[in-house]
């Protein structure tokens, strides 16, 4: 360790929320004006803490990351991005919808084309970060080389390859919210919003109520990610078929296969569907939140776990989300309303095929303005054995679903595997 030498700054720490310390912004911004340069470049740079128009750092939760490797010193303090050669594979947009300051709230539509748009500011020294990166993938996924076997979707050379692979363009996306258009969406004076987020967060951002003139918050949350199949540009056409699934984080069956719920098949359904929409002709859209365990985490996800498994008379349908409420104190703490945000950077405005069973989702992306033609439940064949249990408890509550939902007797009938089954 030889932080001392490394981070010079630490000899004494300057508290950007004190009265003699605000600075008058240099780059107001003007969330929602139809001209970048008007709208003005999103600055979080830590540098130069006088070029700063917004609270927080770059890289969501991995801003702590950083500062331990800073603290270890093994990563150089003043390290400024070379961002040559990083510009986005696709373009995307802009659309009416970036132009709309209540439209989107809670990313920088501006965010992929900052050498495009703000060049000149970099030259000059201030250090402009993007917030959305665009690339280009192969995704190698078993469920969709067992459709491909299938027959279910065609080789073709362009979306699905010889060697049995998809092609996709994928979209980082990390966040940056507009406290006052964040405000409005919960119904909320932007004054209690900011409050309640300084104080539900330990304190973590004195800014957020001490310089009521900082306006944007780059929060310590995880990323949103979107996969396209097809043209992206497409996302954005309401006449071409778009099959859509919006899908929130669940590490233990996305990728471990855990079998207590739908989430991977769903997901993995949803890519087929997606993939085969985009080999029709139309574009498919697949976009994965960071929000684990409906957004409450994954510990409180393994204690709720347990507490079904545990209770009297076992894990049962009918108990489903009551258990869920008395570990987290909700039912659900997603809360969707910010969810259409990335749809609406796309310039979608008409979903032909919504892959959600979630009521939540499809009121915030239907309350947003944006169309939705059909909504498609999981199959039945795809539900593991252990998940009838979240599966009949969701059709119960009113989620979605083509098939039949099961009441009151037949409700108590599902039940789940044991704890140690
Ligand atoms: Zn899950």
């Amino acid at each position: 360790m030889n932080s001392d030498k490394n981070y010079k700054k630490v000899s004494h720490v300057v508290l950007t929320s004190h009265t003699n310390q605000v600075y008058k912004e240099v780059f107001p911004i003007h969330w929602g004006a139809s001209d970048p340069m008007q709208r003005g470049p999103i600055i979080a740079t830590i540098s130069d803490k006088s070029h700063r128009n917004a609270i927080g750092t770059h890289s969501g939760s991995y801003t702590v990351y950083r500062a331990l490797s800073i603290a270890a010193g093994h990563f150089p303090v003043d390290h400024k991005a070379d961002l040559a050669n990083t510009e986005a594979t696709n373009p995307i947009g802009p659309y009416d919808s970036w132009k709309d300051p209540e439209k989107i709230v809670s990313l920088d539509p501006w965010g992929a084309m900052i050498n495009e748009h703000f060049l000149d500011l970099i030259r000059s020294g201030i250090d402009i970060r993007p917030t959305i990166a665009v690339t280009q993938a192969r995704l190698h996924i078993p469920e969709i080389r067992e459709a491909i076997d299938a027959g279910r979707l065609p080789i073709d050379g362009k979306i699905v390859s010889q060697a049995k692979d998809i092609k996709t363009t994928k979209v980082a996306i990390e966040p940056v919210w507009y406290l006052p258009g964040i405000a409005k969406r919960f119904g909320l004076s932007e004054g209690d919003l900011r409050k309640i987020l300084f104080q539900e967060t330990g304190g973590m951002f004195p800014e957020l109520v001490t310089r009521p003139d900082l306006k944007i918050l780059l929060p310590p949350i995880g990323s949103t990610t979107a996969y396209i199949f097809g043209d992206l540009k497409d996302l954005a056409d309401p006449s071409v078929e778009l099959t859509c699934r919006v899908h929130d984080e669940c590490n233990g069956s996305d990728v471990f296969g855990s079998d207590i719920c739908t989430c991977r098949p769903y997901l993995t359904h949803g890519i087929e569907d997606a993939a085969r929409t985009a080999q029709k002709g139309g574009v498919g859209l697949v976009v994965y939140f960071r929000k684990e365990g409906r957004a409450l985490g994954e510990v409180t996800k393994f204690l709720v776990y347990n507490a079904r498994k545990r209770q009297k008379g076992g894990d049962s349908a009918a108990t489903y989300f009551m258990r869920t409420e008395c570990v987290a104190g909700v039912e659900d703490a997603r809360f969707q309303e910010l969810m259409p945000d990335v749809l609406h950077y796309f310039g979608v405005k008409k979903i032909h095929n919504l892959h959600s069973m979630s009521n939540m989702k499809y009121d915030a992306i239907v309350n947003s303005g944006i169309e939705v033609v059909n909504r498609i439940s999981i199959p039945e064949d795809l539900v593991p054995a252990d998940a009838q249990v979240e599966i009949e408890a969701k059709k119960a509550a009113g989620y979605f679903t083509q098939g039949e939902v099961k009441k009151d007797k037949k409700l108590e009938k599902v039940k789940g595997r044991k704890l140690d089954e």
